[in-house]
């Protein structure tokens, strides 16, 4: 942290402003060499970024905003020029000369973490927000910067502290310990906890659905309509529609947007013996699809029933992968859309939607029918976009609950109770950064961009 860093902080390419950003101790000296001129902190000077002769390297805006009233805490430095490749790089290689190093991906972030601006949850935020891809993650993002994830963790391990207390109390007058927790009624307290864990935890889940999107794969015969049903929910979708080509025959991936949540969604090939070497390729990537799938969309035609090749796909699907059964080409039966629990379907699916690719009816009761299978409660307001991090963090507190609550009962041992209490504590500071070991942080910074 000694050390003065410096990064081209804007995306790279071609833009109107790009800036660089430099971050350290007492960069006022810095500043003097690159423009000549003093700033005053928090405004903008417009100036001349020199080279070691004096010639400008460029013309735009210094700002300088003085430690410890910045984004690291350390002085900081951003140098707005001109949005050129080349330009950039000559700012960036002029801090180099005056002294600064690369920054490595995440670095400023880090600092700021490290000097306490940002706690890790916030810190993370900073990159989900600029990875979001959908208008609710990005609003999920900020909410999460503005701290509003990390008031709820840590309101939850304040409530931990309270009742550790109570418990390390009674710890100390040991002939009294069992009618001192009944009293306080620590088993209440421990539930209440547990609930409250809980309630955290489901957001946190909705929010790490829309964060991480989930994986729909069309299976079943040939001819049963499974590409015209990707292109159907693809095509009907106004969102962003992402097309993620170059795979082997007949396994095209598609990205869609339900109600803010990313849907990618895999038509497999058909799966079958074959001597084909393309085909077995295209045969591979299907099951592996299957494997990482969260939804199987098992197309049937209801008058062929359950043919060779349907048997044969079924038999490849993960046993546990929930089914949603498609009767497809409901027009040609002159049949109106539907949506039936699972009592009717013939591959075991949970629901079954007649629907007709072709003429798109019943295709808004199939995104019904996704939405309900995933446990989508359908709305992002008060949702956190939860990393598996924190989910992980969030199940060890609860079961360090759960084990608490099992000894707050009759009899209680209160040692052991303060230990699981402990550890609940520690898996929740976890989340926030303060109980985290170095190496971890290594990690989730240099997953961050350069130059954040
Ligand atoms: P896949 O082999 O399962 O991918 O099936 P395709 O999507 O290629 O469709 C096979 C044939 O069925 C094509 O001629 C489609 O136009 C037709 N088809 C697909 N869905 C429907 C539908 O809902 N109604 C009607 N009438 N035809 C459909
Ligand atoms: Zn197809």
């Amino acid at each position: 942290m000694s050390q003065t860093i410096a990064a081209i902080a804007t995306a790279a390419g071609r833009g109107g402003v790009g800036i660089v950003r430099v971050s350290g101790k007492n960069l006022l000296p810095f500043a003097r060499a690159l423009c000549g001129k003093t700033p005053q902190p928090r405004t903008a000077l417009h100036t001349d970024f020199l080279d070691e002769n004096g010639e400008a390297l460029d013309n735009g805006l210094l700002l300088y905003f003085p430690a410890p009233a910045s984004f690291t805490g350390e002085d900081i430095l951003e140098l707005h020029g001109h949005g050129g490749t080349v330009v950039m790089q000559m700012l960036l290689a002029r801090c180099l000369a005056l002294g600064a190093r690369v920054a490595r991906p995440g670095e400023f972030s880090q600092r700021a973490f490290l000097n306490g601006k940002l706690d890790l949850a916030q810190a993370e935020s900073v990159a989900d927000l600029i990875d979001a891809d959908s208008r609710a993650a990005a609003r999920m993002a900020v909410r999460s910067l503005k701290g509003a994830f990390s008031q709820h963790i840590r309101s939850l391990a304040d409530g931990l502290v309270h009742v550790r207390m109570l418990v390390e109390a009674a710890l100390d007058f040991p002939e009294e310990d069992i009618d001192f927790l009944a009293e306080l009624d620590i088993a209440a307290q421990v539930a209440d906890l547990r609930a409250r864990v809980a309630a955290v935890r489901a957001q946190a889940a909705q929010g790490a659905m829309l964060r991480e999107g989930v994986q729909v794969v069309l299976a079943g015969a040939p001819n049963v309509g499974k590409s015209s049903l990707l292109n159907a929910l693809a095509g009907e979708e106004v969102a962003i529609v992402t097309d993620i080509a170059g795979t082997t025959r007949d396994t095209v991936r598609e990205q869609i947007t339900l109600d803010g949540i990313p849907v990618r969604i895999t038509d497999t090939a058909g799966l079958r013996e074959t001597g084909d070497r393309v085909e077995q390729i295209g045969i591979g990537r299907s099951r592996q699809a299957l494997a990482q799938a969260d939804i199987a969309l098992v197309l049937i035609d209801p008058q062929e029933g359950i043919n060779d090749t349907l048997a044969l796909t079924l038999h490849q699907l993960p046993p546990e992968l929930v089914r949603v059964e498609i009767r497809n080409k409901c027009d040609l039966r002159g049949e109106a859309p539907f949506v039936a629990d699972g009592s009717g379907s013939v591959c075991g699916a949970a629901a079954v939607v007649g629907l007709s690719a072709k003429t798109g009816a019943g295709l808004d009761l199939l995104k019904h029918t996704l939405l309900r299978q995933i446990g989508w409660q359908g709305q992002s307001e008060g949702l956190f976009l939860a990393r598996s991090r924190h989910l992980d963090a969030l199940a060890r507190a609860d079961d360090e609950l759960a084990h608490a609550a099992a000894l707050a009962g009759a009899g209680a041992n209160a040692e052991l109770l303060a230990e699981h209490l402990r550890l609940a504590q520690n898996a929740c500071n976890e989340i926030t950064g303060e109980f985290t070991a170095d190496d971890l942080l290594g990690v989730i910074f240099s997953r961050f961009c350069i130059g954040k």
